[in-house]
């Protein structure tokens, strides 16, 4: 299945609950603009490449549209709009002032020079500074891109447009970032999780966890949940999975990644396993933090753990949705689980809007209000409804902006 079809399912699913009218579901449903550009870059050894990018406008009903910028050889359109329409819904679930947006290129990070990326990513807004700004289109980091990446996008877009930290989010700290944005969407995984464990009445004190990635979202989760005195049991990245039954010491896999170019590639502090057995370990929580897709209908009968967080985007499929659903496992969606990430991006405009810093233990606390009440409205809804946390989350996000669209007007 398509990765925008998926989406569509779980949105129609939703949809039926609040009883919502067929043309109002395709208004929601299509995405206000796709744009795709050809980017030609002249790599270090002299050769010139072309490569696609993408950046598709979901909708804007509620704000100016938001949403990251992927670097992954395998992003296409139909990838990056439905990355692009999540967005949208994660917005609104938050409740903050967005629509939803996405961009991508289709590269391998890992395979380019520092500079060559820069070049890559100048020339991709060299193409769109036009449809991107800060009262319109925000772009943020997202897999393969990082907040260097973001302060290549603000030098690049003020160019054309004037100098102006609002038009992305994601910034080094240092050049009008915010502080916390980086740890955000693995913090707010973290905040969610003790929210989900709570409601579920289990003590997160010594609850066994297993995290599939250790890029910024699954390392800033498993770091927060430790620090909670959870047992994180195995993390993982492309090199493998690593598991310690006793609970890993995650500042020494921290501190062993940043040592070797971000990779857990060699690390002696577990037993090396696959990222496939990792899914299957008898876990409290399973967070996958990585791709997406990872939970389908070909391993979800073997997963074991009766809570998962979706830290990635999609790491679970439709099939997997309902199979896990019937096995009553626990989804927390990823238009919630990991919307710490946007949230924070939202502080960092505001913060960029008033030339104003704000503290870290600011951001920290209204990053938790935030997504409490996001939680406490989902659960909530899921109850009354009797319905999963997903379809609760997806009723909670496409009301609100259903209701933004009749409210602006539609013709
Ligand atoms: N790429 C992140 C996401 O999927 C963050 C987007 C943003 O901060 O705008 O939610």
């Amino acid at each position: 299945m398509q990765a925008f079809e998926a989406v569509q399912q779980y949105f129609n699913k939703a949809a039926d609950q609040l009883d919502m009218a067929d043309s109002m579901r395709t208004v929601l449903l299509t995405p206000n603009r796709e744009v795709r550009v050809q980017v030609t870059v002249e790599r270090d050894n002299g050769m010139v490449d072309t490569f696609i990018g993408f950046r598709v406008q979901h909708n804007s009903a509620r704000g100016p549209m938001k949403g990251g910028l992927r670097f992954h050889h395998e992003v296409d359109l139909d990838e990056v709009r439905a990355l692009a329409s999540l967005m949208t819904w994660k917005t609104a679930v938050v409740d903050i002032p967005y629509g939803g947006a996405k961009g991508g290129i289709a590269i391998r990070p890992r395979e380019f020079s520092r500079v060559e990326l820069e070049r890559v990513t100048r020339k991709f807004i060299d193409a769109i500074h036009d449809v991107i700004g800060p009262d319109s289109d925000i772009p943020a980091p997202d897999m393969g891109s990082n907040a260097e990446v973001m302060a290549w996008i603000m030098n690049q877009y003020g160019k054309y447009h004037g100098f102006n930290p609002g038009v992305v989010t994601g910034k080094p700290v240092e050049l009008y970032g915010l502080r916390g944005r980086e740890e955000a969407t693995g913090r707010g995984v973290g905040i969610l999780t003790l929210k989900l464990l709570k409601r579920i009445g289990k003590n997160p004190i010594g609850c066994t966890i297993a995290v599939q990635g250790f890029g910024n979202v699954g390392l800033h989760a498993a770091k927060f949940l430790r620090e909670a005195d959870a047992k994180v049991v195995a993390i993982s990245d492309v090199s493998g999975a690593y598991y310690d039954e006793a609970g890993l010491d995650i500042m020494h896999a921290i501190r062993y990644s940043n040592l070797h170019e971000r990779s857990l590639k060699g690390y002696e502090g577990a037993e090396l396993i696959t990222n496939e057995e990792l899914l299957e370990l008898d876990v409290d929580v399973l967070i996958p933090a990585a791709l997406g897709g990872v939970i389908s209908e070909e391993n979800a009968a073997q997963v074991k753990a009766p809570i998962i967080i979706e830290a990635a985007n999609s790491p679970v499929t439709p099939a997997a949705d309902a199979i896990l659903d019937e096995k009553g496992v626990h989804v927390l969606p990823d238009i919630l689980a990991n919307a710490g990430g946007v949230t924070a991006s939202y502080f960092e405009w505001v913060q960029n809007r008033q030339y104003y810093n704000w503290t870290l233990d600011r951001v920290r606390g209204e990053l938790d209000r935030v997504l409490s009440q996001a939680f406490e409205s989902t659960w909530e809804l899921a109850s009354q409804h009797k319905v999963s946390l997903r379809t609760a989350a997806f009723m909670l996000g496409i009301q609100r902006v259903a209701k933004a669209v009749t409210l602006g007007g539609v013709t």
